[in-house]
């Protein structure tokens, strides 16, 4: 299915709402889309040794955040690489402080963008559309990009909050192969063992609802001023479901009437 315009997607969701699942259905389903992760591109720079890696190295190992300023280079440089921004440099590059663009000099030198005088732009291609992943995580981050790359659709992904507890609590591993139980919809054939190996499976220390509910929590205070910002923008879409088969035709269709 071809796309009428790019499309430039964010979705927004609890943790355990099935947000990696929508995604990989998206871009299965609409193969004009790409993924752009800021974790694996901040990944890729820390194991490649780029100046920008070396420095966010510890922040990313402490669990800490990069700085928008780091993060907003690296998706603008991104985009530019994949040759879907035109016009010219980010203004933020050209404020950026003299220490910085010392620190960044080798990875300036090798940005496309360099070297050009103005903002750049989204090119409307529909060839140039994508599907970001973890970025902006913040309203300050996406105050930046709409500057640069204006998203056009947020999706607030709605799952009730015992739905998802109630998921996360009969969720069983074998720990030794990453192999994932469910015993409300995909039980192994006997309780408590791997299907494999025989092996006994355990809870994760993490899917108690104790620490899903502080989880839920933290993601509705950081998620509220995201979501604000996109509704004030008009282009923020909430859909309700009690499962991923149940939200995935509501977004399959809506992408189309969007996008196609
Ligand atoms: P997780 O979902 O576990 O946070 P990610 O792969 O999205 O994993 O990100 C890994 C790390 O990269 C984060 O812990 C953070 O240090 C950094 N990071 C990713 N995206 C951003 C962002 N938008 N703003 C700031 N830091 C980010």
């Amino acid at each position: 299915m071809r796309l009428r315009r790019a499309a430039r997607v964010i979705l927004i969701g609890a943790p355990g709402v099935g947000k990696g699942t929508q995604s990989k259905r998206l871009l299965t389903r609409f193969p004009q889309l790409s993924a752009i992760s800021s974790g694996d591109l901040l990944r890729h720079n820390v194991k490649t040794r780029t100046p920008l890696g070396i420095k966010v190295e510890n922040t990313m190992k402490t669990g800490g955040l990069v700085s928008d300023d780091l993060i907003l280079r690296l998706i603008t440089n991104e985009l530019g690489r994949r040759g879907w921004l035109y016009g010219g440099r980010p203004n933020f590059m050209t404020l950026s402080s003299s220490s910085e663009a010392d620190t960044f000099g080798s990875a300036l030198e090798a940005d496309p963008l360099a070297g050009a005088s103005l903002s750049p732009q989204a090119s409307e291609d529909p060839a140039a559309s994508f599907l970001l992943d973890g970025f902006p995580r913040t309203a300050a981050q996406a105050q930046r990009l709409d500057d640069i790359v204006p998203v056009n659709w947020v999706v607030s992904l709605q799952t009730p909050f015992d739905v998802i507890m109630e998921r996360i609590s009969s969720r069983w591993v074998h720990e030794p192969s990453g192999r994932v139980y469910n015993t409300a919809f995909n039980a192994p054939k006997v309780p408590g063992f791997d299907d494999v190996t025989g092996e006994p499976l355990v809870q994760r220390a993490d899917d108690t609802e104790e620490v899903y509910r502080a989880r839920f929590q933290k993601f509705q205070e950081t998620s509220q001023p995201l979501l604000e910002h996109y509704a004030k923008k008009g282009v923020l879409w909430e859909v309700h479901g009690m499962s991923s088969d149940e939200i995935s035709p509501k977004l399959y269709q809506e992408f189309e009437n969007r996008f196609l």
